[in-house]
């Protein structure tokens, strides 16, 4: 197994709806491996193949506490209802996190590792989530193209936590700000977390 380097954003490979993977042979379950073992390392719990560099319709996931899960050529078959949730973050995007909203339950078709076919249903958790996330991925989607608005996305300081914005805190009525804090709404938990993928 081998460790391959995380593509940022600004690589047009993640911009790219990858290719369908037509056999789930030695050479896919190989690089499932690295994949595994490249989200392990970054502390990821997700990783899409096009993020490190391969163009093929694969994601892994690692939720914390259980066995890493591979699935190939993975679809939405299903998704409903609706949250919002305070702090998305992904390996592509490495320093910020973002408030986006996403959906409570998630179904997702793909094929396992002996190339059968498996459903995955996740509600209301970071599978969930995580599912809509990597599915994204293959598709050439970011989470940053799916936030409301720009301001829901922060900048976090090297030990991972949101930073506090530059200028006149605590003076009121300025901007849109909802409160005496002036981070944008539902990015205030936002703090070192391993859930980017
Ligand atoms: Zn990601």
């Amino acid at each position: 197994m081998t460790i391959r380097p995380i593509r940022y954003l600004g690589d047009p490979i993640l911009r790219k709806p990858a290719k369908k993977v037509r056999k789930v042979d030695d050479s896919i379950r190989r690089l499932v491996d690295d994949m595994i073992e490249s989200m392990v390392a970054a502390q990821g719990v997700g990783l899409a193949a096009p993020q490190i560099g391969v163009g093929l319709r694969i994601v892994v996931l690692g939720m914390p506490e259980q066995e890493p899960l591979a699935l190939i050529n993975p679809t939405v078959a299903r998704r409903s209802g609706e949250r919002r949730l305070d702090a998305e973050g992904c390996l592509s995007v490495p320093g910020y996190r973002g408030a986006i909203t996403r959906s409570r339950k998630v179904t997702v078709k793909a094929l396992d590792l002996d190339g059968k076919l498996v459903r995955v249903k996740a509600d209301d958790d970071l599978l969930a989530q995580a599912l809509e996330h990597e599915v994204d991925h293959v598709n050439g989607v970011l989470y940053v193209d799916r936030l409301d608005s720009p301001d829901d996305l922060v900048k976090l300081d090297a030990q991972g936590w949101a930073q506090e914005p530059d200028g006149d805190a605590g003076e009121a009525g300025a901007g849109d700000s909802t409160g005496d804090d002036e981070r944008p709404a539902g990015v205030t938990t936002a703090g070192p977390s391993t859930d980017g993928a």
